[in-house]
């Protein structure tokens, strides 16, 4: 890469988009399709898109269940779903509106469930409905529970394929996709004339950018001068997935009733795109950003999670349920036990383990986990400080969210 002009000087404006994820990409394509003559460059560390959160999910399109009115998570899950839905028809890419049913097993979770229905229907959810067990075990005879919540519209899908389109498309509308070319470096030019960023494979001079780097997004706002708070706080979550002969199981998505005090949903049986039926995942604390096993640590980001005061406020009221989160992490029999009490026919000799992704959490100085999806501004750098589930989901939404105001300086 070469060093580009000057900002502002051809009229023609050159965005820069750090990380090639499902949001770096979906911003890109918004950009594209907001301003056809910007010139758009995404950059990312890896040698191919869609390595980390956007390749190692759960591969689940979220109706909009979950999310407190007026949240950006509750307005862009909507929305996002509809623009993933026609996007995926647009460029033959599959699509299962298999459906979900969240399960209560008892009356306090049947309460929950309650309100996570009235939820569901002031977000404009369409078609959920509460099911006695004869009428959800229609859907998924192997379920058990006392209630449940039908979302027929929940779908499935491989976000890393649709990454891969969105790549395609940004470099059709003539952007460039940068890879290997890990962010060092990130100053402004002049009183706000515009933004360098210097990468492994050299240097670009732009006019804005948008970082949309997962589990470095608050690393790489550092570098642009924006705040050190929230910190990402890498959670891993492990998966199981059932052998061939008990895939019969489960027909869908079998969810658990979430606990409020937590952004993770919980350990739920999914079926995949491809046919695999994956159990998971459980939270885990990582020893590294992109610690995918128990093997793999790094000093810096440990020293990173040590250093934080959010990290010891947060480890002090949650630390029963981290301790059995790593039990169950180390013990097939006790991660099954969690998934029996929705589908009690499973035994250990079904399930083999299977793949893990690394959340990208964000957590406060006071120790809460951030919930809502977050974004700060520095100058011309807007930063996606908080893109957790159902981000993938919504990526759609949120570039174009993200595109409207880069282009616009609202926000800054
Ligand atoms: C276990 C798990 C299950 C989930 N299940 C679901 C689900 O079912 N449905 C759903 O909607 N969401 C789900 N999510 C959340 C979803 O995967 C993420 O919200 C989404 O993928 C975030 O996309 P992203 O582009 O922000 O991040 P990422 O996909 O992590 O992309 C960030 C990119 O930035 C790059 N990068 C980082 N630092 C730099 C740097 N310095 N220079 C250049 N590039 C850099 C990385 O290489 C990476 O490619 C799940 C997440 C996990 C981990």
């Amino acid at each position: 890469m070469t060093t580009g002009n000057t900002p502002g000087t051809r009229g023609q404006r050159r965005i820069g988009v750090i990380g090639a994820g499902i949001v770096g990409l979906a911003t890109a394509q918004a950009l594209q399709q907001r301003d056809p003559d910007a010139e758009v460059l995404v950059f990312d560390k890896e040698a191919a898109v869609a390595q980390h959160q956007t390749g190692r999910n759960s591969g689940v399109v979220h109706a909009g269940l979950y999310y407190p009115k007026g949240s950006l998570k509750a307005e862009l899950c909507v929305e996002g779903v509809r623009r993933l839905r026609d996007y995926c028809q647009d460029r033959g890419i599959a699509y299962d509106a298999c459906g979900k049913v969240v399960v209560a097993l008892d009356d306090e979770e049947a309460v929950r469930l309650r309100g996570l229905f009235e939820r569901a229907v002031g977000n404009g959810v369409p078609g959920v409905e509460l099911l006695e067990p004869a009428a959800f075990q229609e859907i998924e005879p192997h379920a058990v529970g006392t209630l449940a919540l039908h979302s027929p519209n929940t779908a499935i899908v491989d976000y890393a394929e649709v990454a891969r389109h969105l790549a395609i498309d940004v470099e059709a509308a003539g952007g460039t996709l940068h890879l290997g070319a890990a962010v060092r470096g990130i100053r402004p030019v002049g009183a706000d004339a515009g933004v360098r960023v210097l990468t492994d494979v050299g240097i670009a001079e732009l006019d804005a950018v948008v970082n949309c780097a997962g589990l470095h997004a608050d690393r790489v706002a550092q570098l642009a001068g924006d705040d050190a708070e929230p910190r990402i706080v890498p959670f891993r979550g492990e998966y199981y997935q059932l052998t061939p002969s008990a895939r019969g199981l489960v027909n869908g998505l079998i969810y658990p009733v979430p606990d409020p005090r937590y952004p993770f949903l919980g350990v739920h049986l999914t079926k995949r795109i491809d046919g695999e039926v994956l159990i998971g995942p459980n939270a885990v604390l990582a020893m590294a950003r992109e610690g995918y096993d128990w093997r793999t640590l790094r000093g810096g980001d440990l020293m990173d999670i040590a250093r934080w005061p959010g990290m010891w406020r947060l480890a002090r009221q949650h630390w029963r349920t981290g301790a059995d989160e790593v039990l169950r992490s180390l013990s097939t029999r006790r991660f099954v036990e969690e998934a029996r009490r929705y589908v009690p026919a499973l035994t250990a000799d079904d399930v083999i383990p299977s793949v893990a992704g690394v959340r990208a959490q964000a957590v406060d100085r006071d120790g809460s986990l951030v919930d809502d999806f977050r974004i700060s501004w520095q100058g011309r750098v807007a930063s996606v400080r908080n893109a957790p589930s159902p981000a993938a989901t919504s990526s759609l939404a949120i570039g174009s969210y993200l595109a409207e105001r880069v282009l616009t300086g609202v926000g800054r």
